[in-house]
């Protein structure tokens, strides 16, 4: 037993098929319950966000027949945050005919996740993949294309292939333009009832099902409770617990935290993202990071100086004394080394004193080969608005000198706990998109965020949700003493957090959290370092409720308690990110423990005693956390040490 968790009983994916993997996804969908036409029309399910998860699930299960409440915080659908994507997408369609296939692509993701991935949810998504590309081409996504008007692929980290698919550097938004004109047509046909600037605050559970969830609308800060016969969480990731991330600043973890609160278990916290190509940081006053794609990294040259504290203008220093640290110790891959390694070797060479920039932070990635090779047209024409986006914010011109990228925040791999059905512990509660747990095990591959989003959006939830639907309509639950008792929850906490009337403000906590995260739950992990941040967590979340001060009333547009429930929340995930961390005693993927690397300073994972996904079940009264573990099995792609040498 430890001092911050307890063991509990181990959990089982029920819903995994079993036999051969290949027909694993026909064999579920066939065996499902189906709802007649006529029948689905009196069904009700809520979605809540509308990214390219919840966008293309709401348009899909709506196009079928049932009648979707759509809610997202932003003032319309289509502000998701999946707008920001900008590399690609992925997909099995072997267009280049350089050896793809969808075993590759599962292959490549069970790999790039560590073995820390199940295989039949992998094989699944890698068989989805080329649909998705059918249907977004089918909706008018503008691809980019080839001379001869076939769709153009790039190459993204841990991959030998070229299988992105994109849009210039701007593939998330289009994806998003597609989702949310299928959404808009369906809201036009009264379908789907659209419900913008409304933040779920709780989820409603009545008799163990989830059936509605309680919304604060941001404007008028009217509280209603709404409900359904399934409720889908398509909320997004967590990376802005770090405060400074490359996310959208409105991502957040508060409905995915809400539903843990009430029994949806929480799954592998600590595995966060951290994307080695961002723009470094600039000062202590910035709110937010910038990505600049890892697409970049198929023409760009990651280099530092080969000597420490060379300090001279990069086009000073002759290519004999510049040292290109990942084509060398890659040479397989090279610069398209998946982003764990990448961000680490970046952090190694920055240790070791030959990081660029101020305070050492930073490497080059530079384009002059390219330049040279292909022209700058070519250049501009695959990355141009990345390049603008890097000028307007550096003041540098990356045709004319590299770009200076450091590792930070990006993506969380942990999420909500789901079956294969996508079905949370709750039944009725079903979790897609960043955030759930379910596909990319320890380390994500880049363009594969999307390709999940919309494999669950489009294809997986509209076939597994049946099946639970089938059971409905489920009663009213209007009097039900739990709605009001949910509905209570949300007010006493806007109230309470209103009555503080503190000194400080929610950001000078949230920025003090996010250092802690950095310092300790960051690129390295120690048992030491993340003891201390658990202290650290309590004692400044203790401070918040005592000192925070949320200016303005409920009753009204007001920004500051927004922000403030978000961070409540953000603390008690932070220390649940840290005790996952902590007894994760392994490294793998983007979780790196000081203590658990090989003698060429590589990730070492202990398959003997951690080859399991970490199922968390909330902490009661503030006590500690329960750890479930759901075994992992491997019977195609056997757990080997990731090389990509
Ligand atoms: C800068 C950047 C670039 C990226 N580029 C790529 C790329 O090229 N390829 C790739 O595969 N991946 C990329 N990713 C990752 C990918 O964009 C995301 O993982 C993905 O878009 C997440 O989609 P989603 O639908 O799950 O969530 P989101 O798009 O984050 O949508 C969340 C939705 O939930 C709503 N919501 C959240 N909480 C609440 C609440 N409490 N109440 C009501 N509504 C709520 C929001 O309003 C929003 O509508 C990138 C990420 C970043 C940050």
């Amino acid at each position: 037993m430890s001092d911050y968790w307890n063991e509990g009983d181990p959990i089982a994916d029920t819903a995994a098929p079993d036999g051969p993997i290949e027909t694993r996804w026909e064999r579920r969908k066939f065996s499902a319950k189906l709802v007649n036409p006529a029948n689905r029309r009196k069904l009700t399910v809520i979605v809540v966000g509308t990214g390219l998860a919840g966008g293309s699930a709401a348009a899909t299960l709506a196009e079928a027949g049932y009648h979707v409440k759509s809610y997202c915080y932003q003032d319309s659908p289509r502000r998701a945050h999946s707008i920001a994507a900008q590399g690609g997408i992925n997909a099995a369609k072997n267009y280049r005919n350089d050896g793809d296939s969808i075993y590759r692509l599962f292959y490549d993701t069970v790999k790039g996740g560590d073995f820390r991935a199940r295989e039949s949810n992998v094989y699944r998504l890698a068989g989805v993949s080329v649909n998705i590309i059918d249907q977004c081409v089918a909706q008018g996504v503008p691809f980019a294309r080839e001379y001869g008007g076939l769709l153009d692929n790039r190459s993204f980290g841990g991959t030998q292939v070229s299988r992105t698919f994109y849009a210039r550097g701007q593939t998330g938004q289009q994806l998003l333009l597609g989702a949310y004109q299928a959404m808009e047509r369906q809201i036009g046909l009264g379908n789907i009832e659209m419900n913008a600037r409304h933040e779920m605050l709780e989820l409603i559970v009545v008799d163990g099902k989830a059936r509605g969830i309680v919304v604060r609308d941001m404007v008028t800060g009217e509280i209603t409770t709404e409900f359904a016969d399934a409720v889908v969480l398509a909320s997004g990731g967590y990376g802005n617990v770090f405060f400074l991330s490359t996310n959208a600043k409105g991502c957040n973890v508060t409905a995915s935290w809400r539903a843990h609160r009430k029994g949806a278990l929480f799954a592998n916290p600590c595995y966060t993202q951290i994307h080695p190509t961002c723009i470094p940081e600039s000062g202590t006053h910035q709110s937010k990071l910038t990505l600049m794609s890892e697409s970049l990294r198929n023409d760009g040259r990651v280099w530092v100086p080969l000597s420490v504290g060379d300090k001279r203008a990069p086009g000073d220093i002759p290519e004999d004394e510049r040292d290109y640290y990942l084509e060398r110790i890659y040479p397989a891959f090279g610069n398209l080394v998946p982003r764990d390694i990448a961000s680490r070797a970046a952090k190694n060479v920055c240790d070791e004193g030959r990081g660029v920039g101020p305070g050492g932070l930073g490497v080059y990635l530079d384009f002059a080969d390219a330049i040279g090779r292909l022209g700058r047209k070519a250049v501009e024409a695959k990355y141009g608005n990345l390049f603008e986006m890097y000028q307007r914010i550096t003041g540098e011109d990356p045709y004319e000198v590299p770009m200076r990228i450091y590792p930070a925040v990006h993506y969380t791999m942990g999420g909500l706990w789901v079956d294969y059905n996508l079905q949370s512990t709750i039944p009725g509660l079903f979790v897609i998109g960043e955030a759930n747990f379910s596909d990319h095990g320890a380390n994500r591959l880049g363009a594969s965020a999307l390709m999940q989003g919309l494999a669950d959006g489009y294809f997986v939830l509209p076939n597994t949700i049946n099946n639970y639907l089938a059971a409905g309509p489920f009663p009213d639950i209007s009097e039900n003493p739990a709605v009001a008792e949910a509905r209570a929850t949300v007010e006493e906490r806007i109230t309470k957090l209103l009555s503080i009337d503190g000194d400080r403000t929610v950001d000078s906590f949230h920025r003090e959290l996010g250092h802690i995260m950095w310092e300790y739950c960051g690129m390295e992990r120690t048992e030491e370092g993340l003891s201390k941040a658990i202290g650290l967590i309590r004692g400044l979340r203790d401070e918040f409720w005592q000192r925070v001060k949320v200016p303005g009333t409920g009753e009204q547009l007001n920004q500051n308690l927004e922000k403030a429930g978000r961070v409540a929340d953000f603390f008690e995930l932070a220390e649940l990110m840290c005790i996952d961390a902590l007894h994760r005693r392994e490294s793998c993927g983007g979780h790196f423990r000081a203590e658990s690397q090989t003698a060429d300073g590589e990730a070492l994972r202990h398959d003997d005693q951690f080859s399991y996904v970490a199922a968390w079940e909330y902490a009661t009264d503030g006590g500690k956390p329960t750890l479930h573990k759901e075994q992992l099995e491997f019977e195609y792609v056997h757990p080997s040490t990731r090389s990509y040498k």
